[in-house]
Formats: structure tokens, sequence, C-alpha cells
């Protein structure tokens, strides 16, 4: 695998360095010497981290990344986004989540982080269900 250019150059042009992004996104700094020397793939939710952190899309950095659009059962603070339990450990929470589809947000076209005050949507997909709510009481 080759170096990631388009990620050094955002990291870059977001006026950070390595290991300042390693320290944001809470990896250790020769993760991110992999990731741009190397062109290894960060986990699929540090992308969607890495992406926040300098202003780009996932799919600017990693062009040939076929996406699956789901966002990380869990939220950065590590609670589960179908129960709203920290650490959740549900089989059930798991099968949801991996039958769910997802799109990407048509408010924010993927980048919640280009919206003042946020987006509603989940780093920058929303589900494609129509009944998509952690409630099932909705449906
Ligand atoms: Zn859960
Ligand atoms: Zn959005």
């Amino acid at each position: 695998m080759g170096a990631n250019a388009a990620l050094r150059e955002a990291i870059l042009s977001a006026g950070l360095t390595p290991s300042k992004l390693a320290e944001r996104v809470e990896v250790d700094p020769k993760t991110v010497e992999r990731w741009v020397a190397q062109g290894r793939r960060p986990h699929p939710v540090t992308r969607y981290a890495v992406a926040a952190q300098v202003g780009k899309s996932v799919a600017d950095l990693w062009p040939d990344e076929t996406v699956t659009l789901r966002p990380s059962r869990f939220s950065f603070a590590g609670v589960c986004i179908w129960c709203e339990r920290a650490g959740c450990v549900s089989a059930d929470c798991v099968v949801r989540h991996e039958s769910s589809h997802w799109v990407t947000c048509s408010t924010c076209a993927g980048m919640p982080w280009t919206r003042r005050g946020g987006c509603g949507c989940l780093f920058g997909v929303v589900q494609s269900a129509k009944f998509a709510s952690s409630n099932w009481e909705t449906a």
C-alpha cells in the first residue's frame, strides 16, 4: 500500500500535525503515521472522526473505499445508538445495527461539522428505513 497523500494534505491544510490529529481522535501517533505513510485504513468510526477533524469527507480521504454507510454502533461517548446505554453488549442491538441501512444526510451532505449548531444526523448519515427511531413504538 502506498502513502495516503490526500490524508497528509488534509492534515496539513487543517493546521494539524499527525501527532495533534492522533491526540484528537485518541490513537497513538504512530498509528496516524501508518495511515499517512503506509496507506493503512483507520477503524471505520475513527475514519469519521478523522474526516471531521480535517474538514473532509471519508470519501475524500479514502476514495477507493467501498463505503458501507453505517455509523458506529456507539457514539463517541461510548453510548449505544439503539438502546442509549453506555457500553451496550446486547445481541439485539448488534443485529439491529448490522441490518440497518443508512444514507448520506441530505441536510448537511454528509458533513455535519459544516453546519452551525450541528446537524440532527449521525456522523453525516441518517437511517433510510421509514421507522428509523430506536423506539419501536413509533413504528
Ligand atoms: Zn444497545
Ligand atoms: Zn446531517
